[in-house]
């Protein structure tokens, strides 16, 4: 059966009663004159599309915007129609998001992940503009994968596959329960159809089989809850079967060990009788204590709110039982939707803003980066989460992916805070900035306004926000950095010129097209620009000399060094990361400036361009010291530094500088640079330290 407009106007009208539908009525119009004589690959007239979407947006009782767009989703695709169109016969709040959907259907997803990760940032962009976008382009997918059997086999995997990594999860981000699941069924049909058979078919039997034990155990919780005057509702539940097959291939076990398929929902008016009815399902039957949840007093990121606990039900069987409110298992199907939802002809009002953060920060956060594929990246961390819950010390709950360090929670109060974030007080004890947070605990930040981001952090956080502010900050530190190297190194090669003229920087900048004379010089100390071709535009003439004579050979600094099949190169310990014999490591070619010897793991290495890479080796005859930088956080007691000082003596190892700071709250931070030899004499050093009483981290730079 087809719908039809009249069936979409009759929707609107039970939650909308004196809606003013002329509009719909025309977008059908415009939208049946635009896909006039277009056909769907099933062969059905291409208006049905629009038509089923419109419907579905209407039974999400979302207003009449919404439905007018969904109705004209797809009119801009024909080249014909102009968004000026839409905005003339529609107004700008319904081009605005027909424009925004239209934008989006035009990104292709299929190229390589970089192009992916753009094409993802647009969209969201896109979406950003108004939520309703989104909602529409998620029912618009719904739609085209219940109908994705007429496509070739190719298109299904391509379209069934990015609606499970991408829109699948938005739904879930959304809270649209409903709309995951169904996304998730319908893309393991098209991309596992053998898995999927097989597992809904065992699903199917478990369901027949155990239809008789659920119907009792329904009936036994009803009467226990009317003993105690309880009005619930209970529900039988059985698993999606997207869940149970990820729950198989993630553990790898056989279906018959997969517990609690089976489940009730039992819904009531009230928190406190939730809370009740918990207690009651316990005195019946033994909980299976690891597994109780409370999602009430802590709700899902997604919003989602109930107690969850599984107990050993009759017979011994495993049921996962969830408790809640009829308000939150609504909110717990809907999602964001439902406070988008019409309600006697006015929206909903959205009490709680928090709710639209998550999209509102994603929004922020974007803009502070440049490279699309560290985006993608935190969209990834974002959508996938796997929460923790710890407290402030004023006892409010924050939630962070799990691995979150007490620097995630430092960046989530205040840039500033992370940024000089020493490390954390967890229910009163001292932790290093490493720790991982645990469900529960009392947070407390430590800072010091000595204390600065470094790159090693990059490697301790997990929430898009800590890294894009520790990004931000290292990008300016470096910039300033480069800048002050660059303008070293052209004044350098201008004074071995004599050239007996003034320059003109700002000139010069702007003829190798520079907006500014700092990026000129941050290019030129990044090796984006050599000084040479700055020289060559100088003096073409003196610059030919130059070449001729070799640079006088200043001590190589790093001479333990091999370099493979390239001999004579400047070679260089990269600053960031300070390299010692034992480290892994690898050179990165300046041009320019010869070769820069980082450790594999530093996060500079990383972004850099691969071809600029070349494999470096120890050269273990050489024994020379190098100068590395390490910080110890501590409690702040007399004779800390003394004995720190002196385990360093007692290796007779040389400080060559050396920084403390102590903190109001009772810690301090020792910052040392000392020269050792190699990674081993260093871990010696630092197994001494930790062994110091007091201590509670070290951490080299
Ligand atoms: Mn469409």
């Amino acid at each position: 059966m087809t719908v039809r407009i009249n069936d979409i106007l009759d929707e609107i009208s039970t939650y909308i009663p004196d809606a003013d539908t002329r509009i719909i009525e025309k977008a059908y119009v415009f939208s049946a004159r635009v896909h006039q004589g277009q056909t769907r690959l099933s062969g059905e007239p291409y208006l049905n599309h629009p038509l089923e979407v419109a419907h579905l947006i209407a039974q999400m009782q979302l207003d009449v915007t919404s439905v007018t767009a969904a109705l004209l989703h797809d009119t801009l695709e024909d080249s014909l129609t102009r968004v000026e169109d839409i905005k003339t016969e529609f107004g700008d709040e319904v081009a605005l998001v027909v424009d925004g959907l239209t934008k989006i259907s035009k990104i292709n997803f299929r190229s390589e992940e970089e192009q992916q990760a753009e094409n993802f940032r647009k969209m969201i962009l896109a979406m950003s503009k108004d939520l309703r976008i989104l909602l529409i382009k998620l029912i618009d997918r719904l739609h085209n994968m219940r109908t994705l059997e007429y496509h070739s086999r190719n298109s299904q995997q391509r379209i069934a596959r990015e609606t499970l990594e991408i829109y699948a999860p938005l739904a879930n981000r959304l809270g649209i329960h409903w709309l995951q699941v169904e996304l998730e069924e319908l893309s393991l049909k098209y991309l596992d159809p053998q898995g999927y058979n097989t597992l809904k078919t065992k699903l199917d039997a478990i369901a027949k089989e155990k239809e008789e034990y659920l119907k009792d155990l329904m009936s036994q919780i009803q009467g226990k809850l009317a003993e105690m005057s309880l009005a619930a509702e209970v529900k039988g539940r059985i698993k999606h079967i997207y869940s149970v097959y990820i729950k198989l291939k993630r553990q790898g076990i056989p279906f018959e060990d997969v517990y609690d398929v089976l489940g009730t929902r039992i819904l009531l008016n009230t928190v406190a009788e939730c809370y009740e009815t918990l207690g009651i399902i316990h005195s019946i039957w033994k909980p299976i204590q690891a597994r109780i949840k409370d999602f009430i007093a802590m709700p899902k990121a997604n919003m989602y709110q109930s107690l969850h606990t599984t107990v050993f039900g009759p017979g011994g069987e495993r049921i996962e039982i969830q408790i809640r409110t009829r308000e939150m298992d609504y909110i717990a199907n809907e999602g964001i939707a439902a406070h988008w939802r019409y309600k006697d002809g006015s929206r909903i009002s959205d009490q709680d803003g928090e709710k639209l953060s998550w999209l509102r920060q994603l929004l922020e956060w974007q803009k502070e980066l440049k490279d699309p594929r560290e985006f993608l990246q935190s969209v990834k961390i974002d959508l996938y989460p796997e929460d923790v819950y710890v407290f402030t010390p004023k006892g409010d709950v924050k939630r962070f992916p799990v691995g979150a360090t007490p620097l995630d929670f430092a960046y989530s109060v205040h840039t500033q805070l992370g940024n000089q974030c020493t490390g954390a007080k967890i229910n009163g004890k001292i932790v290093p900035l490493r720790y991982k947070l645990n469900s529960g605990d009392v947070i407390e930040i430590l800072r010091s306004s000595k204390q600065h981001p470094s790159k090693d952090w990059l490697r301790i956080v997990k929430t898009s926000r800590a890294m894009t502010k520790i990004r931000a900050w290292l990008r300016t530190q470096e910039n300033e950095q480069s800048i002050a190297l660059g303008k070293e190194i052209l004044e350098k090669k201008i004074k071995g010129l004599h050239l007996h003229k003034d320059i003109d920087y700002e000139t010069l900048a702007r003829d190798f097209s520079f907006k500014n004379t700092d990026s000129f010089f941050a290019s030129i100390g990044f090796g984006r620009l050599s000084a040479n071709q700055v020289i060559h535009k100088i003096a073409p003439e003196e610059q030919k000399k130059i070449t001729e004579v070799p640079v006088k050979k200043k001590k190589q600094e790093a001479s333990s060094i091999i370099v493979r099949g390239v001999e004579d190169l400047l070679v260089r310990y990269a600053r960031c990361c300070r390299p010692i014999p034992g480290d892994k490591v690898v050179g990165f070619i300046t041009r320019g400036r010869g070769i820069t010897v980082h450790r594999s793991n530093c996060p500079y290495v990383a972004e850099v361009d691969v071809e600029r890479l070349v494999p470096v080796e120890w050269d273990i005859a050489a024994s020379e010291n190098h100068e590395i930088e390490f910080s110890v956080i501590c409690e702040d007691k007399p004779g800390m530094l003394g004995s720190i000082t002196a385990s360093i003596g007692s290796r007779n190892i040389n400080i060559s500088k050396m920084k403390a700071y102590s903190n109001s709250n009772g810690s301090s931070i020792c910052v040392l640079r000392v020269l050792v030899k190699s990674l081993t004499e260093l871990d010696g050093l630092f197994h001494d330290i930790r062994r110091l009483k007091g201590v509670v981290s070290i951490e080299r730079q």
